[in-house]
């Protein structure tokens, strides 16, 4: 979930952050029995039966699948993003606004619904001020995000308004944005200085991996009937969600789909007679676990995805995953592997998904690599002279030289590649 606060789920009425709902949602499942495995599905097979589901590390066979792979932000596609993304271009402000290089800047975000208007006005607590850069006559969001922009003092409204192309400094981060009135379709000759670019015009479902399998729409939203609003077109093959809602995309109305699609698939299996019973915790054993696991977290620091923060006390070069700028410092100058460095924010929600799996894939070389997580808002100054404007980031050094740069969240498979690029140049030398 992208989506920092949530200030409209039932049952927490002094609202709930983003990451700390997935948590929960996490346990509750985990004492219902589910077996959670955090990583990419790669290809499905639907002409089988069991279906077949294949990750990167697993084959999986299942009777009935839910599909819950959401939406991805859309990109504007101007001619220089590429060469300004994550320099200054993001899909996500709740992901990257922290980043000091964004701090009391005049910064834009493009889209008038109401991911736009929520972007805008998140975005007004860092930057000096906020241009929102409307296409059309009007913005589509809701009332009450309209009137929260138009409210707010820090938020210019850019009407007729789009993007042709971006300019960048000598640093080679984005300075200008250059504009075009939309309705007299001419370029406006002064660019619009600004140093982020925050899209918020849609969102494209995560559906590649199906193959087209299944019935989508032309946007590649699933199509579900209109009787349960859950299943597809492959009979045993069910969908919650923004994978298939264009409409809603609240964190309420995905998990109310999410309940009607997991209904629908025990009426299927039950029908099949492919019912199998998982036995649930018991409450007070489910308490207790929970309990047990966060003590075993608290207290075995070397098999946490990140580490209490690292000072001249408790520094050990012998340990592979540190967290903070000291330890930073210190493997930099001092190690002789292979360094890789996460530089995360704590309103990422990517950054949550990306840790346990980078730490799974980090495990694979504990004797041979060594790690620190670097939270941007508790080092701001680290994440700017790395030039760090969007979370999650890895970089990788070698012998004091950055050999690479990974933004968002990728498959393990493409760390394992450079991790293990890096050990075979490293014995090779
Ligand atoms: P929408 O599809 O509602 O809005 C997309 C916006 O981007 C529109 O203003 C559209 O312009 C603009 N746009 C699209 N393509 C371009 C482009 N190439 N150049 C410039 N502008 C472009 O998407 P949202 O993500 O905002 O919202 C989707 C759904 O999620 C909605 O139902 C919304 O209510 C919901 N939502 C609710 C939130 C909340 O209540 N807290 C928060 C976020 C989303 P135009 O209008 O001209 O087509």
């Amino acid at each position: 979930m992208s989506t920092t606060e949530v200030e409209n789920y039932p049952g927490f009425p002094e609202g709930v952050t983003g990451p700390e709902l997935m948590e929960r949602m996490r346990q509750q499942a985990l004492r219902w029995g589910a077996e959670l495995y955090e990583e990419d599905v790669v290809s499905v097979d639907f002409s089988k039966r069991p279906f077949e589901i294949k990750s990167e590390d697993r084959t999986m066979r299942a009777n009935a699948i839910i599909l819950a792979t959401g939406a991805t932000a859309k990109r504007l596609r101007i001619p220089s993003e590429e060469k300004f993304w994550s320099k200054g271009i993001s899909a996500c402000a709740i992901c990257d606004g922290a980043s000091p290089a964004f701090a009391q800047k005049e910064l834009a975000v493009v889209g008038g619904g109401d991911s736009a208007c929520e972007e805008a006005i998140y975005l007004t607590k860092y930057a000096s001020k906020v241009h929102l850069l409307v296409r059309g006559e009007e913005m589509r969001a809701s009332k009450a995000m309209r009137d929260r922009v138009l409210d707010s003092s820090d938020v210019i409204v850019h009407y007729n308004t789009s993007v042709e192309d971006a300019a960048g400094n000598a640093q080679g981060f984005l300075e200008s944005l250059k504009l075009v009135n939309t309705k007299t379709n001419e370029s406006i000759p002064e660019p619009l200085k600004v140093a982020g670019m925050f899209y918020g015009i849609g969102h494209t479902p995560n559906t590649k991996f199906l193959d087209s399998q299944l019935g989508t729409d032309e946007d590649g939203f699933i199509i579900v009937s209109d009787h349960d609003k859950t299943s597809t077109s492959v009979e045993g093959v069910f969908s919650a969600g923004d994978v298939h809602d264009k409409e809603w995309r609240q964190a309420i109305t995905a998990a109310g789909s999410g309940c009607q699609a997991a209904i629908s698939t025990e009426r299927y299996l039950q029908m099949n007679k492919l019912l199998k019973e998982v036995k649930m915790m018991d409450t007070k054993d489910a308490k207790e676990e929970i309990e047990a696991a966060k003590k075993k977290e608290a207290e075995a620091p070397k098999k946490k995805t990140h580490e209490p923060a690292i000072d001249a006390d408790n520094f050990d070069i012998d340990r592979q995953k540190h967290q903070g700028q000291y330890a930073l410092r210190k493997l930099y100058h001092e190690s002789p592997r292979p360094l890789v460095v996460m530089y995360t924010s704590p309103t990422c929600g990517p950054c949550k998904r990306l840790k346990p799996m980078l730490s799974t894939v980090l495990d694979e070389y504990e004797k041979s690599i060594h790690y620190v997580e670097i939270d941007i808002a508790k080092d701001p100054e680290i994440a700017e002279s790395a030039g760090i404007m969007g979370t999650p980031c890895v970089q990788v050094f070698k012998d004091k030289a950055r050999v690479a740069v990974i933004n968002g969240v990728k498959m393990k498979s493409e760390y394992r590649k450079i991790l293990s690029e890096q050990l075979i140049e490293s014995s090779a030398a």
